[in-house]
This record gives C-alpha cells, structure tokens and sequence, in this order.
C-alpha cells in the first residue's frame, strides 16, 4: 500500500509537562483509527490502535514496514496485558523490576491483537514506556496502542522530533515534539519461554540487570552474529538491515593506538570519508568526525549513536568508520546496533 499524503499537526509538549487539550485531541485520533507520533524514552513512536487492524495497516503503509515485522504493544500499566497476553509470573517480576521503563516483553497472544499487528506469531510483545508524555497518551487513548519506531523503515531510528518531520511528515495524523530522547536506542526485547528469557534485542535494561530478575538468561544468536538466509529469526525483525547510513560503515576493532594510527593514515590519503570518534579522539587535526561521546560514557553513546548515523548520511562521504563497541552492558545494546548498521563489516587494526 503506498501512503498517501495527509496533513500532519505538530504539537510541542515540554518533556516532564503535559497538555490535556493536546493529548485529548491526540488520543481521539487513535480512537478513530488514526496515527499519532509521540515520545518515548527510547525513540520516538509511531502509535495506532492496536485492536484495529485497519488503523495498523496505516503504519506498515506509512513507514514502508515489511508486513512480515510485528508490531511492539504499548500499554499505559504492566496489568493491562492481561487483555490480550497469557502473563506469567516472571512478567509480574520483570513489570516490577523494569516497568515503567524501557523493555518489551513477548508472551503467548490471546488472540485480541489482530495477526496483522503481530505479522501472524501467536505472541505479542508488550511495553510500558516510563516518558510522561507517552504515559499521558496511553492513559487519554484508553487503549493499547501499537507503535514501532517512528522512521521509515530501514532508516536510523529517531530521537527527535526533527529526524520524525524528516521522515514522516505528510503521511502521520500528528507529531507530538517532546523534546530528544533520553536513551536513544530502543527497547530490550525478551521472550518469555519455558526456561527463562531469550534476549532477543540488547538495550537500556541490559543482560547483567535481566539476570538479577531470571536466573536463566540466553542472548539470541542474531544478537550478535550475522544470520543466514535460511534461519528464521525468532524475532523477524533481526532479519532486516537497520540503521544503515548510505555510505558503507566499517567497525575499527583494535586498541586505541591502533584506531588513532588509522585515522592519521586516512587524513593522509585524502579519503572522503568520516569517523565517528570518542570525544578524546576529536583534536587530530585535519580529521572529519562526528564525536559519539566520552569513551567511558555508554548512555552518552546511545543517546548520541542514531542522530550521528543520520549527520553522517547528510555529509555526502564515500566511507564511514567507527570504534567496535565493547559487547558487555550497555555496549552490547550499541554492538548490536553498529554492527548491523556496518552489516558485519569489521577492520582489525
Ligand atoms: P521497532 O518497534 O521498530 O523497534 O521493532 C519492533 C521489534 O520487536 C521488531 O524487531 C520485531 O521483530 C520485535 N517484535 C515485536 N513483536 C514481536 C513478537 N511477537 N515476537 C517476536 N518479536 C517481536
Ligand atoms: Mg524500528
């Protein structure tokens, strides 16, 4: 379905605060079968009722979704996924360990949510955002609302209102600015199975905070590791190449000594390329850079990581480089990203 043009309002809620006049109007367009953008403490949300498989259909056509990638099920507390989940216990502990905050969380489906949302599993994943502008929309929707990454598909992720106007203005009913996001990479997504948890997607909660909850914790191989062909993914997300800037994005792994002796070899050269770069790294001169943050400061990292992607994207450079980030706590959330983003492409220095 190609998405038609639309008129889209844009509404400024400052990020602690909300605006009843607003968020009513925003939740009466949800009711409807409408799309609302709003913020999250992740990245920005495209939401539509999730009951409505009509209103859903609206978000696959307006981020040029692949049908087969399901939808995340927002909800305003962790109990209202009793309408349309099995919950078990370990959800309640997760719920009160995570929730509000930022985890998705996949369970057996009651059915409810039409397969159109979920792209035809028996399972839903379930979120309960901690942003107040999210929780106030959740609560004047009076609905679960289903709400991917407010991108086009295969884009960056967006933590600003600006990168959400780049991409969807013209196809959304309305964009709420709520300022940039706080953690900048999306959720962490586990599945609850017989044993424990599956981490399916590294974020924000990550695999060292999930084992205080759940002794047994596995961590998918996709998140890692590149998938072939024929593996069919437990969360069909995986499969797709995400994140990706235009130009071809290497990861350097190697020390320090060895990135810095390779960026002063690639001023030398003339390449037309670009290096994402620690802040330390930032004086060499003649070296075109985006600085990701201090090298020690992971939030700083995710915060900064799509919006680089996306600078990076506009600075017209045949080539980008950036550090291999560490695959333990919140580095494993960024690994994840970077890697996909560079589809596995690796330089040891
Ligand atoms: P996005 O909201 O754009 O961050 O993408 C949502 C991610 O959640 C995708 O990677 C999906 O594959 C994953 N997801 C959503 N629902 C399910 C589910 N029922 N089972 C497995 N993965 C899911
Ligand atoms: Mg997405």
């Amino acid at each position: 379905m190609i998405s038609e043009q639309i008129a889209t309002e844009i509404v400024k809620i400052s990020p602690d605060g909300r605006n009843d006049n607003a968020l009513r109007r925003a939740g009466d367009i949800l009711r409807r079968g409408g799309l609302v953008v709003f913020p999250t403490e992740t990245v920005y949300g495209l939401g539509a009722n999730a009951r409505s498989a009509d209103a859903c259909a609206r978000i696959f056509a307006a981020k040029g979704r692949p049908q087969d990638n399901p939808l995340i099920v927002h909800v305003a507390s962790p109990a209202d996924a009793e309408e349309f989940c099995f919950t078990t216990p370990l959800y309640y502990k997760l719920a009160e360990a995570f929730m509000p905050g930022p985890i998705t969380v996949i369970m057996p489906s009651r059915g409810v949510i039409p397969k159109e949302v979920t792209a035809g599993l028996d399972s839903v994943g379930v979120r309960c955002p901690s942003h107040p502008v999210a929780h106030h929309l959740l609560v004047a929707a009076g609905l679960p609302v289903a709400a991917p990454s407010a991108n086009l598909s295969g884009r960056p992720s967006p933590t600003s209102a600006d990168h959400v106007i780049a991409d969807l203005f013209g196809r959304v009913d309305m964009i709420i600015d709520g300022g940039d996001a706080d953690i900048g990479l999306e959720s962490t997504i586990v599945k609850i199975n017989e044993e424990g948890l599956i981490l399916l997607r590294p974020g924000a909660v990550t695999y060292d905070a999930l084992l205080c909850v759940c002794e047994k914790v596995s961590i998918a191989p996709a998140v890692t590791d590149p998938l072939s062909e024929e593996e069919r993914p437990l969360s069909p997300g995986m499969k797709y190449r995400h994140y990706a800037p235009k130009a071809p994005l290497f990861l350097l792994e190697g020390n320090d000594e060895a990135r810095r002796s390779f960026m002063i070899e690639k001023i030398a050269s003339g390449e037309n390329c670009l290096f994402l770069c620690y802040e330390e790294e930032m004086t060499l001169p003649g070296l075109k850079a985006l600085s990701i943050g201090k090298k020690s400061d992971f939030e700083t990292q995710g915060r900064r990581l799509f919006a680089c992607l996306r600078e990076a994207d506009a600075a017209g450079v045949q080539c980008i480089y950036a550090p291999m980030p560490p695959r333990s706590g919140m580095g494993l959330a960024l690994y994840n990203r970077l890697i996909r983003a560079a589809a596995h492409q690796v330089i040891s220095l």
